[in-house]
Protein backbone atom coordinates (compact mmCIF):
# COMPACT_ATOMS: atom_id res chain seq x y z
CA UNK A 1 0.00 0.00 0.00
CA UNK A 2 1.27 3.55 -0.67
CA UNK A 3 1.69 5.94 1.62
CA UNK A 4 -0.54 8.35 0.62
CA UNK A 5 -3.11 6.06 1.04
CA UNK A 6 -2.36 4.53 4.44
CA UNK A 7 -2.43 8.25 5.66
CA UNK A 8 -5.98 8.47 4.21
CA UNK A 9 -7.04 5.72 5.50
CA UNK A 10 -5.79 5.96 8.97
CA UNK A 11 -7.20 9.75 8.97
CA UNK A 12 -10.78 8.53 8.14
CA UNK A 13 -13.21 9.44 10.56
CA UNK A 14 -10.64 11.94 12.30
CA UNK A 15 -10.76 15.42 12.80
CA UNK A 16 -7.66 17.49 13.78
CA UNK A 17 -8.10 20.91 14.44
CA UNK A 18 -6.16 23.96 16.78
CA UNK A 19 -5.83 23.78 20.05
CA UNK A 20 -8.65 26.56 21.80
CA UNK A 21 -8.32 27.61 24.70
CA UNK A 22 -9.34 30.66 26.94
CA UNK A 23 -8.25 32.73 30.14
CA UNK A 24 -9.84 32.03 33.56
CA UNK A 25 -7.37 33.99 35.43
CA UNK A 26 -6.01 32.92 38.86
CA UNK A 27 -2.59 32.21 37.09
CA UNK A 28 -3.26 28.63 36.01
CA UNK A 29 -2.46 28.59 32.56
CA UNK A 30 -5.50 28.89 29.91
CA UNK A 31 -8.59 26.45 30.17
CA UNK A 32 -9.11 24.29 27.66
CA UNK A 33 -12.28 24.28 25.28
CA UNK A 34 -13.92 21.37 23.49
CA UNK A 35 -13.25 21.56 20.22
CA UNK A 36 -16.98 20.47 19.36
CA UNK A 37 -19.07 23.23 21.73
CA UNK A 38 -16.92 25.20 23.19
CA UNK A 39 -17.39 24.21 26.75
CA UNK A 40 -14.54 25.58 29.35
CA UNK A 41 -15.22 22.37 31.73
CA UNK A 42 -13.15 19.18 30.13
CA UNK A 43 -11.63 16.57 31.89
CA UNK A 44 -8.58 13.86 30.99
CA UNK A 45 -10.83 10.45 31.00
CA UNK A 46 -7.75 9.60 33.20
CA UNK A 47 -3.86 8.96 33.05
CA UNK A 48 -4.37 5.29 32.07
CA UNK A 49 -6.19 6.26 29.13
CA UNK A 50 -3.76 8.16 27.15
CA UNK A 51 -1.62 5.89 24.62
CA UNK A 52 1.15 6.53 22.17
CA UNK A 53 0.99 6.67 17.92
CA UNK A 54 3.89 5.77 16.69
CA UNK A 55 4.34 7.85 13.42
CA UNK A 56 7.47 6.03 12.36
CA UNK A 57 8.54 9.37 10.41
CA UNK A 58 5.71 8.13 8.03
CA UNK A 59 2.87 9.48 8.72
CA UNK A 60 1.72 6.05 10.36
CA UNK A 61 0.10 7.82 13.18
CA UNK A 62 -2.98 8.78 11.45
CA UNK A 63 -2.78 12.61 12.82
CA UNK A 64 -1.31 14.42 10.13
CA UNK A 65 1.90 14.76 11.57
CA UNK A 66 5.13 12.46 10.25
CA UNK A 67 6.32 11.46 13.89
CA UNK A 68 5.00 9.99 16.87
CA UNK A 69 1.81 11.14 18.34
CA UNK A 70 0.98 11.36 22.43
CA UNK A 71 -2.80 11.23 22.65
CA UNK A 72 -4.93 12.36 25.85
CA UNK A 73 -8.49 11.23 25.63
CA UNK A 74 -10.71 14.12 26.87
CA UNK A 75 -14.66 14.20 27.61
CA UNK A 76 -16.36 17.70 28.34
CA UNK A 77 -19.06 18.03 30.40
CA UNK A 78 -21.57 18.48 27.74
CA UNK A 79 -20.07 14.58 26.99
CA UNK A 80 -18.40 15.01 23.65
CA UNK A 81 -15.17 12.84 22.87
CA UNK A 82 -12.22 14.23 21.68
CA UNK A 83 -7.76 13.82 21.99
CA UNK A 84 -5.29 16.20 23.26
CA UNK A 85 -2.43 15.32 20.39
CA UNK A 86 0.79 16.20 21.29
CA UNK A 87 2.64 15.39 18.13
CA UNK A 88 6.20 15.62 16.31
CA UNK A 89 6.73 16.73 12.90
CA UNK A 90 9.89 17.62 11.25
CA UNK A 91 11.72 18.61 14.38
CA UNK A 92 8.80 20.35 16.08
CA UNK A 93 6.22 19.38 18.17
CA UNK A 94 2.69 20.29 17.79
CA UNK A 95 -0.60 20.95 20.00
CA UNK A 96 -3.80 19.81 18.13
CA UNK A 97 -6.74 18.08 19.24
CA UNK A 98 -8.98 15.37 17.35
CA UNK A 99 -12.53 14.56 17.13
CA UNK A 100 -13.02 10.75 15.85
CA UNK A 101 -15.85 9.95 14.36
CA UNK A 102 -18.32 12.31 13.47
CA UNK A 103 -18.60 15.41 16.08
CA UNK A 104 -22.61 15.49 15.15
CA UNK A 105 -22.58 12.09 16.64
CA UNK A 106 -19.88 12.18 19.72
CA UNK A 107 -21.79 12.44 22.75
CA UNK A 108 -21.85 9.68 24.56
CA UNK A 109 -24.96 8.57 27.02
CA UNK A 110 -23.16 9.85 29.80
CA UNK A 111 -20.14 11.73 31.83
ZN1 LIG B 1 -18.38 19.71 24.14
Amino acid sequence: MDQAKAVAQALAGVTTKDIRTESAGGGLGRCLLCPICGDINTHSTGFSDVYELPGNDGYESGREVRGDVIAVPMRCENGHNFEINIGFHKGQTYLSVSIIGNPETSPPASV
